[in-house]
């Protein structure tokens, strides 16, 4: 299965359960646009770089499409539109009066220079400016792009369309950024994980083991929110290596080390381990916080972890997420679990569209206040239908944006 097909498993597992017609299926997977785009730059060299950018428009029927960019070598046109869909479903799923987008460019940042990177991000919002904009398609951060990549797609578009700081979200706070946007998405994780402790009777953070795979923004953050709750983090992995330690890894130590080194690689306070040592690991929870289709058929059966707490985007094949259910083990999905960084990216553009700001007390308040609701629908699904959360999660997003999509007519 391509990365959609996987998305789109999840989806009609879920169309199943309400008895939705082929024809609405079809319509609600399909994305409403797709765009691929050549983006070539001068390297610094003097030679000529082409790369291949996607901006993919899944879904607008409940307001501007929202998402991310991805600079990573696997973006390709099927993660692209899997990215894009998960958008259309995780955006009801939290009900943000949004659509679902996203895109990137297939790349390796870090083969580039900053000057390279500055014009490949400049030269890619000249090639989509026309199908972006505050209250038609707004990106945000995704792996590998960071504020500073945002403060250059708001100016490189404002060039185009007049000041426009509600056309990108995930910008520096110093340029009409969020209070709280940056650990937002590791915030909404360990704040879904604490409603789903309390609803199972399973207690707190504290004192549980936790496996993290991927120590970029997401993990990181993740990582520092459940060491200040007592949770003991003993094994991290990101792309260059990976470390455990069986009491718990002190996490603002390795913050330290790997604003220095920029790995987790090399700790002095752990052990090195192997990446799927990180999966494997003897833990309570399991957290995948960085690349998709990480957790397989081949692994699944071997995850010792009770819950798997998707911080990722599409991290679970859909063999394995059979294998786990079957096994017992919760998965809490992508859609609501990470919906922090979006919710935040809302409250930008709302405080940018009113020239306004807020204190970072609110926009937490507000955060918290959408993951508890967010969990309280679900639950309740997976109670009245007999489902997995992940089942739960599409069935209320299939059934906002259908009802959306019947009262505004086809
Ligand atoms: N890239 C993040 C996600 O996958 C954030 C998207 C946004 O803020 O628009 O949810």
């Amino acid at each position: 299965m391509s990365a959609f097909e996987e998305v789109n498993y999840y989806f009609r597992k879920a169309a199943r359960v309400m008895d939705l017609s082929a024809a609405v299926e079809k319509m609600l997977v399909t994305p409403f646009r797709e765009v691929k785009v050549d983006v070539s730059i001068a390297l610094d060299n003097g030679q000529l770089g082409t790369f291949i950018g996607y901006r993919i428009q899944h879904d607008k029927t409940r307001g501007p499409m929202k998402g991310g960019l991805r600079f990573h070598p696997s973006v390709d046109l099927a993660e692209a539109q899997a990215l894009a869909s998960l958008m259309t479903w995780k955006t009801a799923v939290v009900n943000l009066p949004y659509g679902g987008a996203k895109g990137g460019i297939a790349v390796d940042p870090e083969s580039l220079t900053p000057r390279e990177l500055e014009r490949l991000t400049r030269r890619f919002v000249q090639q989509i400016h026309d199908i972006i904009g505050p209250q038609q398609d707004i990106p945000a951060p995704d792996v590998n792009t960071n504020p500073q990549i945002m403060a250059w797609i708001m100016d490189e578009y404002s060039k185009f369309h007049g000041f426009s700081p509600a056309v990108v979200t995930g910008k520096p706070v110093e340029l009409f950024g969020s209070k709280g946007r940056e650990e937002a998405t590791g915030r909404g994780v360990v704040w879904a994980l604490e409603e789903y402790l309390a609803d199972a009777g399973l207690g707190e953070v504290r004192g549980k083991r936790f496996a993290v795979q991927g120590f970029g923004n997401v993990g990181s953050w993740a990582c520092r929110f459940l060491h200040e709750r007592g949770g003991r983090v003993v094994a991290i992995g990101d792309a260059r290596g990976a470390i455990g330690h069986r009491e718990g890894i002190d996490i603002p130590t390795l913050v330290e080390h790997v604003a220095k080194t920029r790995s987790v690689a090399g700790f002095p306070g752990a052990q090195g381990i192997s990446n799927e040592g990180v999966l494997l690991a003897d833990v309570d929870v399991l957290v995948p916080a960085a690349l998709g289709g990480v957790i397989t058929e081949a692994n699944a059966k071997d995850i010792r972890a009770r819950i798997v707490l998707e911080a990722a985007n599409a991290p679970t094949t859909p063999g394995a997420d059979d294998i786990l259910e079957g096994r017992g083990v919760t998965v809490l999905p992508d859609i609501f679990v990470n919906a922090g960084g979006v919710t935040v990216s809302y409250f930008e553009w709302a405080q940018n569209i009113q020239q306004f700001s807020w204190e970072e007390e609110k926009v937490n308040a507000e955060l918290h206040r959408h993951m508890r609701e967010a969990y309280a629908t679900l639950a309740r699904v997976v109670k009245s239908r007999k489902v997995s959360f992940r089942t739960a999660a599409f069935i209320v997003a299939i059934g906002r944006v259908g009802r959306a999509t019947v009262l505004r007519g086809v």
